[in-house]
């Protein structure tokens, strides 16, 4: 966005601009023959109990392999498959693969003593108004043989401003169905503290943002006040808090002194193939 406040200078004055309107052209039209090609993958990121340390669950994050220029992240596609309509199938795909992942663990290590491995997914804007979405669920449960509990999908809380209640529909059925909402990057946007009651989400994840003010020390005593606020907030209506981007063990202890429930960063664990967090969860439970 600071780039963006430059305008069309920036754009101009940058060498790169070009090529980039090129690949973002072909990468848009590449798009739907990539999925039906399987170059889409997803790698697993542990969400980690800060009070024991144990793996409580990963997030599921789709890369794309492109025949010409390798890897490439979600922030380079994910907008480009929202803007043509391929987020629904893609989004799709990405749920169906990563709950059958979440059984496969679920085999391995069964329902440890706080419960499954829980499998987050994110859902864009375009996949809640998609009419689809609640039956698409049940079924991709239903034939995998997965709890609800064991997923949670996490909508951004931009995504959710102003929401109407036909927005919130399909949430509420799946957060009455025992599926985790949690609202993602939460202190990014306007957030509105009042407009979380209405909103069926059990989990708030605070964005990196927070964490990076943390990372100096001693940290700012306004950024603390400010994530002690937002957790008791967040307790006091039930509500469990994840914190992303901890780097850094220094961290991770002050954000469990702060309340924070859960964490995923670089610290733990940078995303990877699904036998990394098998790794992890091993360790967990013979450790
Ligand atoms: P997000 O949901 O907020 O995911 C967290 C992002 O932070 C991921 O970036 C992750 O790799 C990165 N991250 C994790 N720990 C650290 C850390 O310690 N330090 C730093 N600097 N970064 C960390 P990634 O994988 O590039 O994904 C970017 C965004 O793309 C995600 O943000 C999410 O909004 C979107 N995305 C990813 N997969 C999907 C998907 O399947 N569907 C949709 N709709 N969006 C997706
Ligand atoms: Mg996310
Ligand atoms: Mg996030
Ligand atoms: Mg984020």
């Amino acid at each position: 966005r600071a780039k963006s406040a430059g305008g069309n200078r920036f754009e101009l004055a940058d060498p790169e601009a070009d090529a980039r309107t090129i690949t973002r052209h072909g990468l848009t039209t590449a798009l739907p023959a990539a999925l039906d090609r399987g170059e889409f993958f997803i790698e697993y990121q542990p969400l980690v109990r800060l009070g024991d340390g144990s793996v409580r669950g990963a997030e599921a994050l789709v890369r794309w392999l492109h025949p010409q220029h390798g890897v490439l992240g979600p922030d380079r596609f994910i907008p480009l498959a929202e803007h043509t309509g391929l987020i629904v199938p893609l989004g799709r795909w990405v749920m169906e693969q990563s709950v059958r992942q979440a059984r496969e663990w679920r085999e391995r290590y069964g329902d440890g003593t706080e419960g499954p491995l829980r499998i987050n997914v994110n859902l864009s804007p375009c996949q809640l108004t998609h009419p689809g979405l609640v039956q698409e669920t049940v079924d991709i449960l239903e034939r995998t043989g997965v709890a609800p509990d064991a997923l949670c999908l996490e909508v951004t809380e931009s995504a959710l401003i102003g929401a109407d209640d036909d927005l919130l529909k399909p949430l509420r059925r799946l957060a009455e169905m025992g599926v985790d909402i949690a609202l993602d990057d939460f202190g990014t946007g306007y957030s509105n503290l009042a407009n979380l009651r209405r909103l069926p989400v059990s989990v708030l994840k605070l964005d990196r943002s927070f964490t990076q003010g943390m990372q100096q020390f001693p940290a700012d005593p306004v950024d603390l006040k400010i994530v002690e606020g937002i957790v008791a907030l967040a307790h006091s209506l039930d509500l469990a808090v994840t914190v992303e981007g901890v780097e850094t063990g220094a961290q991770a202890e002050q954000l469990r002194t702060l309340g924070c429930d859960t964490a995923q960063g670089w610290y733990y664990a940078r995303p990877g193939p699904p036998d990394r967090l098998h790794e992890l969860a091993l360790a967990d439970a013979t450790g």
